[in-house]
């Protein structure tokens, strides 16, 4: 394999796999409209500005740079703004994967590793969910991307395409030597919001519920490494390489914290106490998620490395305190 076209790459998730494909001598070329990414987390190949909702410009990217293997990061993904433009959602999350596929057509590309949600879900049966558990999206984000599976899913079977598809539970964290992190705006993820709190920087957090039925009364989620899901998707590639035609699978931790005890982690490790008000629930939030891992394990030989809480948050920290320059 030499060469890869990350689709959002100047994205946070996108931009972390760059640098991974890198460490591993392969080359990253950025496809990104730059609407959301930033020019600066580019670092390590090409950037190949252009928008997947037209149809010309992903194809031309194809053709002009002929990847092994696209991973494809580029979507709308703060849920609230979906449920208010969801024409939006749809035409860049569903719509551009359409262009992406029929561009792979032309062009002969076959392999193709696909940021999907555990958001796919819904409201789960049980925790912690498994692969086999029912999709049933509650959200125009969800819907959006669980639409792209099955297209997915529909084209491998016919034998057009290998995909990988690729459940993330929460990403949360930094490249631990604080170059590229997580920079979106509006920054709507706990993590840097909690961060910034304790800085003294921001407004006060809010604590979106504490009456859920929990250890604490607060919600629990799977928070991975950014680093971690890199070096997941570089198994995913090899695996679809190897003549893989489908692979579906979570990666979290299977670990669930709360936000409490985020926190608590931000206090311990940065010596700051994040400020924040208690608000009632956000609409929307399931009480608590977690991952069964077993079929990452199992499949792609997945073990996170560096996904307990502690430095997760050393990790987010050392990026934000860089980027705030305090
Ligand atoms: N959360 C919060 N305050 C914030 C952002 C998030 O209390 O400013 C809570 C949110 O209700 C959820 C958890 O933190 O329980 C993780 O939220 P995030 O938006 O980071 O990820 P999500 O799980 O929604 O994808």
């Amino acid at each position: 394999m030499e060469r890869i076209l990350v689709v959002g790459g100047a994205g946070y998730i996108g931009s972390h796999a760059c640098k991974a494909i890198a460490a591993r001598g392969i080359e990253p070329i950025v496809f990104d409209n730059l609407s959301t990414g930033h020019k600066h987390a580019v670092k390590w190949g090409e950037l190949a500005i252009g928008d997947i909702r037209v149809p010309q410009e992903i194809e031309g990217a194809l053709e002009r740079y002929k990847p092994d293997a696209i991973m494809h990061f580029a979507a709308c993904i703060e849920v609230g703004e979906g449920e208010r433009y969801p024409l939006k959602f749809w035409t860049n999350n569903t719509g551009g994967v359409i262009n992406l596929l029929n561009g792979m057509s032309k062009t002969g590309i076959k392999n193709v590793v696909f940021s999907s949600t555990c958001a796919v879900y819904g409201q789960p049966d049980a925790i912690p969910i498994t692969e086999r558990q029912a999709c049933n999206p509650v959200s125009v984000y969800g819907r959006t991307k669980r639409a792209v599976e099955e297209m997915m899913i529909d084209l491998s079977n016919a034998g057009g395409i290998r995909c990988a598809i690729l459940r993330y539970f929460n990403a949360a964290g930094a490249s631990s030597d604080g170059d590229i992190g997580e920079e979106h705006d509006p920054e709507t993820h706990l993590i840097p919001n909690a961060l910034k709190s304790a800085s003294g920087l921001g407004a006060r957090m809010k604590l979106f519920g504490t009456d859920y039925p929990t250890r604490d009364g607060t919600n629990i989620r799977d928070y991975i490494h950014v680093m971690d899901l890199a070096d997941a998707h570089l198994a995913a590639v090899d695996k679809l390489a190897s003549g893989d035609p489908l692979i579906v699978t979570n990666l979290g931790t299977g670990t669930g914290v709360t936000v409490l005890e985020i926190l608590r982690s931000i206090e311990r490790v940065t010596g700051l106490k994040p400020l924040y008000d208690v608000c009632d629930r956000r609409p929307g939030d399931a009480a608590a998620l977690s991952a069964s891992t077993a079929h990452a394990a199992e499949l792609l030989g997945f073990r996170p490395k560096r996904s307990d809480i502690d430095t997760i948050i050393a990790d987010a920290w050392r990026f934000h305190r860089r980027k705030w320059g305090i």
